[in-house]
């Protein structure tokens, strides 16, 4: 199947409203060598049942609103319960992208004066101030390097953009293993030393590079969460790019239903509908963002001990956590580690984290005992 980027395949049934959304890597658009390669095989995430005729609503004041857009290179969606009167919509809206956009300009390798580029840019090797939200991103992304023995590492960019998967132009041909070696000197994860006080960071290489991408979306949805909350509102969804938050119930009282895809080429089709009330929940998958030259499949996460793409049969890898930033870079981590490793990192660290493996006819699902407990 091959999808258009910018897809929002939207169905509405009896009593429901199944919302697939397909990843919208602004990249890929860009990159005109990406783009003709790749496949856009379907989303991990379909939201069902936002809108349910035949249970009441909570009061009758309260109403759902929906808001959409682009931003970060990919999609967002909003769901919230609001109670008439208590807000405007173009409020909302205003700064649900406010919100969205400010973790853009800190966080992209895509705006060449974006925080993180500027950060990127500078040669020295001293201490660099940073804002307190590139400080708390930062923060996690080096405890989820050292939890996952650096399967997680935000020092990849190098090698991302040698891949082409990153902001520069791709060549039309493979890196080779010699333009790879030269790059893993400047990867490690532990030669970016931050301080707390006041929030700074200092490169232990002048060439170090950060790239932000795979936990920067969590981040986002964080954010958005929280500006709902400071206005009072605690029922909603918020998705960016497929990592999504929930908190308190839809209309009626029910929880949020969200449902898992199976990772079946050319096909839209359910896996798995979990139902909680408050959650943050990212996924990572092989099967979103790729290229293939001469029938392999390269993947967009790299294994940064290698300077390779991954090449495993994990097929995706969901993950529950406190908040979707750390859920977003754990996915990452766990998809770097593999099926197996994977899994025990996660079971050893009560990682709640649902695994699809490739079987070659099909796919099998392992879940670790947390996220039983937390899905029913
Ligand atoms: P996924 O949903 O597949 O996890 P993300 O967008 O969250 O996708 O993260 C993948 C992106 O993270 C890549 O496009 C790249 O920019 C960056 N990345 C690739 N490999 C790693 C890695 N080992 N550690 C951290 N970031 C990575
Ligand atoms: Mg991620």
């Amino acid at each position: 199947m091959t999808e258009k980027p910018f897809n929002l395949f939207v169905t509405e049934s009896a009593n429901s409203l199944i919302i697939s959304l397909f990843n919208q890597y602004k990249h890929m658009i860009h990159n005109k060598y990406l783009y003709s390669k790749v496949f856009f095989t379907g989303l991990v995430i379909i939201f069902l049942s936002t809108c349910q005729p035949e249970s009441p609503p909570a009061s009758p004041n309260m109403e759902i609103w929906k808001f959409s857009g682009s931003s970060m290179g990919t999609s967002y969606h909003v769901s919230v319960r609001v109670s008439a009167g208590s807000v405007t919509r173009k409020q909302l809206q205003q700064g649900i992208k406010n919100t969205i956009d400010t973790v853009d300009r800190q966080m992209s390798t895509y705006k060449p004066n974006s925080e993180l580029s500027l950060f990127n840019r500078r040669r020295s090797t001293s201490w660099q101030p940073l804002s307190p939200a590139l400080f708390k991103v930062l923060s996690v992304a080096q405890q989820v390097s050292k939890l996952s023995d650096g399967a997680f590492d935000i020092t990849v960019a190098p090698l991302v953009d040698l891949w082409g998967f990153g902001p520069s132009p791709s060549p039309d041909r493979l890196p080779t293993a010699t333009e790879i070696k030269a790059l893993l000197p400047a990867v490690g994860f532990q030669r970016l030393r931050l301080q707390s006080q006041p929030p700074a960071a200092a490169k232990q290489l002048p060439n170090l590079q950060i790239d932000l991408s795979a936990i920067a979306k969590g981040f986002a949805v964080d954010q958005v969460a929280g500006y709902l909350k400071n206005l009072g509102l605690s029922n909603y969804l918020v998705e960016i790019g497929g990592e999504v938050r929930g908190s308190g119930s839809r209309p009626g009282g029910q929880p949020w239903r969200v449902a898992l895809e199976a990772p079946v080429t050319g096909q839209r089709r359910i896996n798995r509908v979990i139902t909680l009330h408050n959650f943050a929940l990212a996924t990572s998958g092989d099967y979103r963002n790729y290229f293939e030259k001469n029938g392999v499949r390269y993947s967009h996460t790299i294994n940064p001990r290698t300077g390779y793409p991954i090449r495993h049969k994990l097929a995706s890898v969901s993950v529950l956590a406190s908040n979707t930033m750390l859920a977003d870079a754990l996915a990452t981590a766990l998809m770097v580690a593999g099926p197996k490793a994977g899994y025990a990192l996660s079971s050893a660290h009560a990682i709640a984290a649902r695994f699809l493996v490739h079987t070659g006819t099909g796919f099998k699902i392992k879940e670790t005992v947390a996220w039983q407990r937390q899905v029913d």
